[in-house]
């Protein structure tokens, strides 16, 4: 069989391994890439609420856009029709609407990861596809991850206004300062730098995962509940840490 996605040769499935993990990847992400995208709406706004003179800049209004996720969530109640039609499932028309534009997309997201092996098997199962990674790529566009941006971490030296660049995915690793010479592990920085009460420290979402071990959807809901402090879709990670530790 050829997967009806890539044409890729596939053992016994409609679509290969690849496909569906990529299709599932892209289909959960949608949810957290939305509440992203509210801290991409003006450059350079602190999640304090207090306004930087960046505000005149100007305002993101693709982040804007996403954030309000008006069209995905008509993409995804779109592909509802016929795979509720297809197993005899409650039709859209007769749905409640939910409170808040975020449940309705989780809600949503839900059901289709439900009931994508099914999906899988239909003949439209590429333009679905195809439409998913499309408002994914987007997402991505708007939280700029497609920007590697390097992770730099200010010097926890006194008087040191060096910054270092760092590498999270190597944290027993030396690093020096280039400017006061002076040397840690990559672990013992980050734990300086967490520590330090002149200094915030923001760091992406990728890197906060990394480091406390959770999802960015499990971040999330602590930079919700507790109001931290953002910078350009950075977080406080302290700030974090310590929200963290309360639970
Ligand atoms: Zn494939
Ligand atoms: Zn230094």
């Amino acid at each position: 069989m050829d997967c009806l996605i890539c044409n890729h040769h596939t053992k016994d499935t409609s679509i290969c391994r690849r496909c569906e993990v990529t299709l599932r990847a892209d289909l959960s992400q949608l949810p957290t890439l939305q509440q992203e995208a509210k801290n991409f709406l003006v450059p350079g706004r602190s999640g304090s609420g207090t306004v930087s003179t960046e505000r005149s800049i100007g305002f993101n209004v693709n982040a804007l856009d996403y954030s309000m996720a008006n069209e995905t969530i008509s993409v995804l109640h779109k592909w509802e029709v016929p795979i509720r039609k297809g197993r005899s499932l409650t039709p859209p028309a007769y749905l409640k609407a939910h409170p808040t534009v975020e449940l309705e997309l989780e809600e949503s997201v839900k059901f289709h990861l439900a009931h994508l092996e099914w999906s899988m098997d239909q003949e439209w199962v590429k333009d679905f596809a195809g439409q998913v990674k499309e408002l994914y790529t987007k997402g991505m566009a708007v939280t700029k991850k497609f920007i590697e941006q390097p992770r730099r971490i200010p010097c926890p030296t006194d008087d040191c206004r060096s910054s270092i660049v760092m590498d999270i995915n190597n944290l027993m690793a030396g690093v020096t300062c280039h400017k006061c010479r002076t040397s840690w592990t990559m672990y013992r920085l980050l734990t300086l730098a967490m520590n330090n009460p002149n200094k915030t420290f923001y760091l992406d979402m990728d890197a906060i995962c990394l480091w406390l071990n959770l999802s960015p959807r499990e971040i999330l809901k602590i930079v919700n509940a507790h109001d931290i402090s953002k910078k350009n879709g950075l977080y406080d990670i302290a700030a974090i840490t310590k929200a963290r530790d309360l639970n």
